[in-house]
């Protein structure tokens, strides 16, 4: 059974930090595969389609992104969630769209955001192999939101 985290919320510091890469020799680590666990029990635990490092006080480049069909976005796939190290987004299309986001940090709050409508992103698996993959509509918004994360940017900094 997996830990499930305390989530930092708005205004406190390590949610405005760029957190920092993984290192070489941290995959394939105890450690990383351990907070892997503990992100997606915490996420899970509070319906989340997403999390990031930061959001549970660690400041790495870690994210999981999980989309699955809900009120808001009825038609956002189901998918196996995926762990991304030390994520990139590589291309953003021009088109955008406007949808509807919240935040495990930023509770009891929603708000439109327009994002790019497809990303092309490139990251690290947990044993560092080397993914690159098209994402488009809900689960391309939630690679952007979680990454901006990493970035030290909330949903409601781009409103
Ligand atoms: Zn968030």
């Amino acid at each position: 059974m997996s830990i499930i985290l305390p989530v930092a919320q708005r205004g406190e510091e390590i949610l405005k930090l760029k957190a920092a890469s993984v290192a070489e020799s941290e995959f394939s680590s105890e450690w990383l595969q351990q907070l892997a666990s503990a992100m997606h029990a915490t996420m899970s635990a509070r319906n989340g389609v997403g999390i990031a490092a930061p959001q549970v006080y660690i400041s790495k480049r870690v994210i999981i992104v999980a989309s699955r069909p809900n009120p808001r976005y009825p038609d956002a796939p189901e998918m196996d969630a995926v762990v991304m190290v030390n994520p990139e987004i590589l291309e953003f299309s021009q088109e955008t769209c406007l949808g509807e986001e919240g935040c495990l940090s930023v509770p009891n709050e929603r708000s439109q955001v327009k994002r790019a409508q497809v990303v092309k992103v490139r990251y690290k698996t947990l044993t560092c192999d080397v993914v690159e993959t098209v994402y488009e509509g809900f689960p391309a918004r939630i690679v952007q939101h979680e990454v901006d994360h990493l970035n030290g940017v909330l949903f409601v900094d781009r409103t």
